[in-house]
């Protein structure tokens, strides 16, 4: 009665049209949050079937359960806890981003004599996140630099993230970015790999994607800026929820909790089996969309934990259709954008919040 279908051929689809975008000898796509809710390890197969040669996420742990699922491919894992022993991520040969002198110690700590971690230092150059102050910088690069000479650490990459604001804060961060690399220079180090873009970046600050882009959101087919409608994106994942009751009732019904829809005549109401617990945004009450055999409608009175209802006027539904809450809208379905802009919100927490309720169907 509830599914999310997941279309790997799309996320390969939509990493082809990001590899032609960013013309990047190598291509990173980010599968952190079980692939943004579309399952981590569908979404890395399908990105390195696409043309993906890099693999990213947040925690270790979610890198070491791609590697326990058979990806070999080099990954990238830029968030551990302060106490976390690294030394699985490092024999399974995941790269790791450090920010501080402290996470660099760490890092150096769980090494084994003859397999040197390979690293990725990462930078603050303005968004006030992770990343290495300006001003720690040169201690950084110094250490780093005396652990790869000592053979304990490789120094892979040098990274970076945008804030998104503006392309121009972005060329201001790009240009606090070649500041760095100029300081890692004259310790002594050239990294293979620099790499600053995301999918905001990666369409609207092209000239920033350096060696590698970093992208997550628009390899689900998740259009983040207005170029990305141009480019053909497909939405890999449609959440849907069969009508479980439909059933005809009389004018001034008030529905749902707190009465916040009334009907305003005689109508027929649906009830679709999906609510805030399966990660439907409670806040899309009364505003998100659905269609239902093509016939676009909208949430009716709050969503509620398990399921919401859908005043479908005298439309001639029954019980068993679905309503689709999102996927493609090339096909007339609503998109997770529309879902975050009833929400509030941004299409990024509509997909990766998805319950674990929801069977994930992959197809
Ligand atoms: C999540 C994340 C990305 C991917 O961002 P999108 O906007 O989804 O493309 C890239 N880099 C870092 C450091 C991230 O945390």
């Amino acid at each position: 009665m509830r599914e999310a279908l997941i279309r790997p051929a799309a996320i390969s689809h939509n990493v082809g049209v990001l590899a032609e975008m960013a013309k990047t000898p190598n291509l990173l796509i980010v599968v952190k949050a079980d692939g943004y809710g579309h399952g981590a390890l569908t979404a890395a197969r399908a990105a390195l079937e696409g043309g993906a040669n890099w693999l990213g996420t947040a925690d270790t742990s979610e890198a070491l359960e791609l590697r326990a699922g058979g990806i070999d491919s080099r990954v990238l894992a830029w968030l551990f806890g302060p106490t976390e022993d690294l030394s699985p991520a490092l024999e399974a040969g995941i790269d790791l981003g450090v920010s501080s002198l402290t996470q660099l110690d760490q890092v150096i700590r769980a090494v084994t004599p003859g397999r040197p971690a390979r690293i990725h230092l990462k930078v603050d150059t303005g968004l006030g996140r992770s990343g290495a102050d300006p001003r720690e910088w040169e201690a950084l690069f110094q250490a780093a630099k005396s652990a790869q000479d000592s053979g304990v650490v490789v120094v892979v990459g040098l990274f970076t993230h945008l804030s998104g604001t503006s392309p121009e804060a972005d060329a201001k961060q790009g240009l606090v970015y070649e500041d760095a690399l100029a300081v890692l220079d004259s310790v002594g180090l050239q990294p293979e790999i620099r790499h600053v873009t995301s999918s905001i970046g990666t369409s609207d600050s092209p000239a920033l994607a350096h060696d590698m882009v970093r992208v997550g959101a628009a390899a689900y087919g998740v259009p983040v800026t207005p170029r990305y409608h141009e480019v053909g994106l497909i939405p890999a994942m449609r959440v849907s929820g069969q009508l479980i009751l439909v059933k005809r009732v009389q004018e001034g019904l008030g529905v749902g909790y707190g009465h916040t829809y009334r009907t305003s005549s005689e109508t027929t109401l649906a009830l679709v089996p999906l609510g805030y617990a399966d990660g439907i945004p409670r806040h899309a009450s009364n505003t998100g969309p659905v269609t239902i055999e093509g016939q676009r409608f909208h949430v009716s009175g709050r969503i509620s934990m398990d399921q919401f209802t859908v005043d479908v006027g005298d439309s001639a539904v029954h019980e068993g259709q679905w309503a689709v809450l999102w996927g493609d809208p090339a096909h007339g379905e609503p998109s997770a954008n529309e879902w975050a802009e009833a929400a509030g919100t941004i299409a990024y927490e509509i997909v990766t919040r998805l319950g674990s309720r929801i069977p994930r169907v992959v197809a």
